[in-house]
């Protein structure tokens, strides 16, 4: 990459923006050199005019110099899990929580927060203390949108190739969030299902049990999506709010990273 970084955003939505009560369509952003941004926001159009939550009647793209420095992060190591059942995925990401040391009525109170309406159609993610499961974080239906990541896309295909994972642009997106997700200390583990009616594989994340690919998490044609990020403590939760929204985080991976490289 050149010297300058820049941040390029979009949002989409139908109904009207977000803020006025429009449908979340699709969302997304690119960290890129300066020749790469028309290309960026060409890529970002196509992505919220092609999504099948439906089409959008608002979009909002805006791009920003970086001024803070870049970490460098390995990838997530990949595990693919394979399920017959939404049933058979939701038990298996629930023990996956448990693994990563999310007590059991934290995960219930996770799962009663998601089952209400006013949490549907979130834009970003949840926050919730792990000891109590109750919600830390005060977005309230926005959530915590974790921005200023990306991962070049030759380095990208060179790692879905020796993973055997697909090389789409969703695929990228997820490690890349949660990678940066992960590396934070405070964060425990994060739950994640998409929001698309036609994708219905999720993941569980965290340091300790890596990416955890589930392939069945909800029943095709279901619009709702979740993130939760269960956190230590609430006490530095400026901190890492930050961290998540502002500190820019670009993966790359060597053929023999099994570690985080920074
Ligand atoms: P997606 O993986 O884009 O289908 O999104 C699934 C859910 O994750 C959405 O419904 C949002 O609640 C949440 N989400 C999407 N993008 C972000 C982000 N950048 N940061 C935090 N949460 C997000």
């Amino acid at each position: 990459m050149g010297n300058k970084i820049f941040n390029i955003r979009m949002r989409a939505a139908k109904g009207g923006p977000h803020e006025k009560g429009g449908k979340h369509i699709s969302g997304g952003e690119i960290l890129a050199n300066y020749e790469d941004i028309q290309k960026a926001v060409n890529d970002l159009v196509e992505k919220a005019l092609t999504h099948s939550r439906g089409n959008p009647d608002f979009m909002q793209i805006q791009f920003e110099e970086v001024q803070m420095p870049v970490q460098f992060l390995a990838p997530l190591s990949i595990t693919a899990n394979h399920v017959l059942s939404v049933r058979e995925g939701q038990q298996l990401a629930m023990q996956l929580l448990r693994k990563c040391g999310v007590p059991s009525p934290s995960i219930e109170k996770a799962y009663e927060l998601i089952a209400q309406p006013k949490n549907v159609g979130m834009r970003g993610a949840m926050l919730l203390h792990v000891q109590s499961g109750e919600r830390v974080d005060n977005r309230g239906e926005k959530g915590v949108r974790v921005s200023r990541m990306d991962w070049d896309a030759a380095n990208f295909e060179k790692w879905a190739i020796r993973q055997e994972m697909p090389r789409s642009a969703r695929v990228k997106e997820a490690i890349t969030l949660a990678t940066k997700v992960a590396s934070h200390p405070e964060i425990v583990a994060e739950l994640c299902w998409s929001d698309d009616p036609d994708y219905i594989t999720g993941y569980v994340a965290s340091e300790k049990i890596g990416y955890q690919r589930i392939s069945k998490l909800k029943e095709f044609g279901d619009e709702r999506g979740f993130r939760i990020f269960f956190v230590k403590d609430a006490l530095n939760l400026d901190s890492y709010i930050h961290y998540l929204e502002k500190e820019p985080t670009l993966l790359y991976w060597e053929e023999d990273d099994e570690k985080r490289i920074n």
